[in-house]
């Protein structure tokens, strides 16, 4: 375990006295658990910049997140450490728990470390937090909801509803929804341990948050296969095809990760509103294809690099880009209604407001490695199965 910024448990940390305060409080002692991964990295630095609250910041790897910022005491573990989650959430009154293996690739190829790390490493972590009746705002998914919204009837609805949705997964040989059934058990868990064990609680599913800093770039800090945006940037990058998993006809509603750090701020100003409640967390406009997403995303890399040669796009049957087991989500609405009810929340944010951005990022981040390594075979590749596949955290 390494720990920068002071002792896992002991003093507290001084504040800084002049950032702006918001108009709410939040908690005053705040424990992040997968600080270093994607959400983890936006949410630290903009509860950090309020100057109201002291942060834990918990992952095996802390690269992603900022460095220097007040506030923040840093440490270096994996949560199944022993001894590690009493000596973080000790003091805390909060913990916010982001840590999950949430990448596609790995559902079917991995499942047993994503089930693990979904399920078996967070459930001390709810017993923990109820024995203490310790406020968990734990992130769940989307992905729970399944393949598609049904009501409980069955019937196909439009949207997908916290509260009203089935969720249905596939057959148990269908190893994608590993993730979706693991994630679901900790949340009826959770749940149960709300209504029969004193647990506060708020579960967060969020609805394919994309920003900087997401996932990883096969060959240049992860092996395998990221989740879409970052496939879809390598390919760019390297001036390889595009792939489209099954034509690219499946659904997903963007959601712009500074509004979602921004929706979980409100909540942490809000307990009484959010605790025992279950929050979708996504943009409901920016529903489209992926086809339409590769399209958006190759028309903003083309203004920011006018000299590259125009994208390719490639159709790829899911099975061979991810193996068996593979199953996909048809589409993926979210009703934010309660979000907005609750929260006061509505994000407001295009995907090609969001793309410019984002591209930005990636190409200072990765541009030169990927034109360095430009290697169309070898890209080509790393879509079989038989490749190693790479971890990527929520
Ligand atoms: N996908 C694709 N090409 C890629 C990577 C992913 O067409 O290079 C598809 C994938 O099959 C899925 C969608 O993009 O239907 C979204 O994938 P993501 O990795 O974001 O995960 P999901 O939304 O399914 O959790």
């Amino acid at each position: 375990m390494t720990i920068r910024g002071g002792r896992a448990s002991g003093a507290h940390l001084r504040l800084a006295a002049s950032a702006p305060r918001s108009r709410r409080k939040i908690p005053r002692r705040i424990a992040v658990l997968g600080a270093g991964g994607f959400v983890g990295s936006h949410l630290v630095p903009r509860l950090a910049a309020r100057g109201d609250t002291e942060i834990v910041a918990v992952d095996r790897d802390l690269g992603k997140l900022a460095g220097g910022l007040r506030g923040v005491r840093r440490i270096e573990a994996d949560i199944s450490e022993p001894g590690l989650l009493e000596d973080v959430v000790g003091g805390a009154e909060a913990v916010v728990s982001l840590t999950a293996l949430c990448n596609p690739a790995l559902y079917n190829t991995r499942p047993l470390e994503v089930m693990d790390a979904s399920f078996g490493d967070l459930l001390p972590l709810v017993k923990l937090c109820a024995a203490r009746r310790l406020w968990l705002v734990h992130f769940s998914t989307c992905e729970v909801y399944g393949r598609l919204a049904l009501d409980v009837d069955g019937r196909r609805t439009a949207v997908m509803d916290e509260d009203r949705t089935a969720l249905f997964l596939g057959p148990v040989h269908s190893e994608r929804w590993s993730y979706a059934a693991a994630k679901q058990l900790l949340e009826r868990v959770i749940w149960a341990h709300g209504r029969h064990a004193g647990l506060p609680f708020t579960i967060v599913r969020p609805f394919n948050v994309i920003g900087p800093r997401m996932d990883f770039i096969p060959g240049v800090d992860g092996e395998g296969i990221p989740r879409v945006l970052a496939c879809f940037m390598h390919a760019l990058m390297s001036g390889t095809p595009l792939q489209l998993v099954d034509g690219g006809r499946q659904r997903r509603s963007f959601l712009d990760v500074s509004e979602l750090v921004g929706a979980v701020e409100r909540m942490l100003e809000r307990p009484d509103r959010c605790r025992g409640q279950i929050f979708n967390l996504g943009n409901p406009s920016n529903d489209l294809t992926i086809r339409g997403l590769a399209k958006a995303l190759a028309a903003a890399y083309r203004k920011l690099r006018p000299d590259q040669s125009a994208a390719r796009f490639e159709t790829v049957t899911a099975e061979a880009f991810y193996g068996a087991g593979y199953d996909d989500s048809v589409a993926r609405i979210p009703t934010i209604d309660k979000a907005t009810r609750l929260l006061g929340w509505r994000p407001r944010r295009t995907v090609e407001e969001m793309l410019p951005g984002i591209v930005a990022d990636y190409l200072e981040r990765y541009g030169a490695d990927c034109a360095a390594s430009a290697d169309p075979a070898g890209w080509s590749q790393l879509g079989r199965a038989e490749f190693a596949v790479g971890r990527s955290r929520r």
